[in-house]
């Protein structure tokens, strides 16, 4: 069973469009390198749409009825809109789901230190990194600092042409035959993966005599030494105070983010793909915003929940697991004036989602972990994973046949280009989304998305057509669900 590629079926005016949505795609992605950005830009999109925040529309004390729009942020980090239908909410709603947290270097909370003349910040990773992919190139600190007084600041360095960048060290290929002889895994351990910030030492000036005589004694000499040892650190701490009113007190309460400098690219002579940083999983995360943000009025009440927290086990207070999804379709059918306990319960069991992640693209350099029937192509559209999972689809959402072949009928009758697969040859690895968390609910959940190669790495690939794909996609699951 061949699945058609999509770039051969387009007409012109459908190319347009392709390029259209991966243009804004590309712009999305540079606005939106953490899951506070992404909010942020979330937030302005829907709110240019005609979404409102929840929380107000309860503060004045007001109603939503059917074509009401509402959003609701969870600590600047996690998002669910909504968009009220025409039937009571208790028949189910129709949820687009994907997260925004992407792998990366978290900066530790008291990460600054001084060795060999360099300033450096310590960094945890987050999420799976292959670590020595992340040294010897471009990066940029994006974040906030939050001070004692509840002020924030916002960091944002490394993504302007004018910005300086930061880098992690690798050892010299002269220098390296011992490093090479270990295995990919231990390369680069995670302690190494400390982030170069400066090495320029701070220069005190001298007290100037009045009779011109030496400018130290013996004993300020000694402390003039004493100020010296650090102060390549001292040089950027001054750096620190003077740019952002920042103490080194103040990295224990700020979340920085190392993540690869740089815009989203085009890739090939035919600019067919997107290669960028951290499109696991903003390509469904854009995709389902957009096909959010285009909706004509529905019957059903369509949900969009875009969550944090996800490449660590959607734990956490903004991850799926946390109870503010279920808390804000409370609060949204309290103001259509549909609540009960029951009615929350009735509208969770019988809704549908897409639970939309990336999946792991064909790559033809690595076919032995692939199993090519059952594998996503780029280019060959939107993908439906009916299980993820490993060994034995563990922890694996594993969707029903019922609901699949509702969905097939649904991406026929619209024209949608998908595909079907798995996440690799079986016993090789696997990995998780959210769609078990909903599934909890007893709704029907498939997994869902975009292919991608080289997922995880600094820079990953997706196809134009696939984000195009799952956008129409979106767009006739949204409108035409309802099982
Ligand atoms: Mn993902
Ligand atoms: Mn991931």
């Amino acid at each position: 069973m061949e699945r058609k590629n999509a770039w051969e079926i387009y007409q012109e005016d459908q190319l347009n469009e392709v390029e259209k949505l991966n243009r804004e795609y590309r712009d999305f992605l540079d606005h939106g390198k953490t899951e506070r950005e992404c909010i942020d830009t979330i937030v302005e999109l829907a709110e240019a749409e005609g979404y409102r925040e929840l929380e107000d529309v309860l503060r004045k004390g007001e109603k939503l009825q059917k074509g009401d729009k509402v959003y609701s942020v969870w600590m600047n980090k996690s998002i669910v809109m909504f968009q009220v239908g025409s039937k009571p909410m208790a028949d189910g709603m129709n949820i687009l789901g994907a997260h925004i947290d992407s792998p990366r270097l978290d900066v530790k909370q008291n990460p600054l230190y001084e060795d060999g003349g360099f300033a450096y910040l310590d960094t945890h990773y987050y999420g799976g990194v292959k670590k020595y992919q992340w040294v010897a190139l471009p990066l940029a600190i994006h974040g906030v600092v939050v001070k004692k007084d509840g002020t924030t600041i916002e960091l944002n360095v490394g993504e302007d042409e004018d910005d300086p960048v930061f880098f992690v060290s690798d050892l010299l290929i002269h220098l390296a035959g011992e490093q090479l002889e270990k295995k990919a895994a231990k390369v680069i351990e995670g302690e190494a993966l400390d982030i170069i910030i400066g090495s320029k030492p701070i220069v005190i000036a001298p007290k100037k005599e009045a009779d011109g005589e030496q400018p130290c004694g013996e004993d300020e000499g000694e402390n003039h030494k004493d100020r010296a040892k650090e102060a390549v650190k001292a040089g950027i701490l001054d750096i620190l105070k003077k740019s952002y009113d920042m103490e080194e007190e103040d990295f224990l309460s700020a979340e920085l983010e190392i993540v690869p400098a740089g815009k989203a690219r085009e890739a090939g002579f035919d600019r067919s793909m997107i290669l960028a940083y951290g499109q696991d999983d903003r390509v469904c995360a854009f995709t389902s915003l957009r096909a959010m943000l285009d909706l004509k009025d529905t019957e059903r009440t369509i949900c969009c929940i875009l969550v944090d927290k996800e490449e660590i086990g959607s734990v956490g207070a903004t991850g799926m697991r946390s109870q503010f999804f279920e808390n804000a379709v409370a609060e949204l059918m309290n103001l259509t004036g549909e609540y009960s306990e029951l009615n929350v319960r009735r509208c969770l069991a019988r809704s549908c989602m897409l639970s939309s992640d990336v999946s792991a693209g064909y790559d033809p350099s690595y076919a032995s972990c692939f199993e090519k029937k059952n594998a996503a192509f780029i280019g060959k559209g939107m993908v439906f994973n009916k299980f993820t999972g490993s060994r034995g689809k563990s922890g694996s959402n594993d969707a029903n046949a019922e609901y699949m072949a509702h969905l097939r009928k649904i991406m026929d009758e619209k024209g949608i280009v998908y595909q079907t697969a798995e996440l690799g040859k079986v016993d090789v690895g696997g990995g998780g989304t959210i769609a078990y968390i909903l599934a909890l609910y007893g709704m029907n959940v498939i997994d869902s998305g975009v292919a991608v190669l080289n997922m995880h790495a600094p820079w990953e690939a997706t196809s134009k057509a696939d984000v195009y794909e799952a956008y129409r996609g979106y767009i006739a699951f949204a409108e035409g669900a309802s099982l």
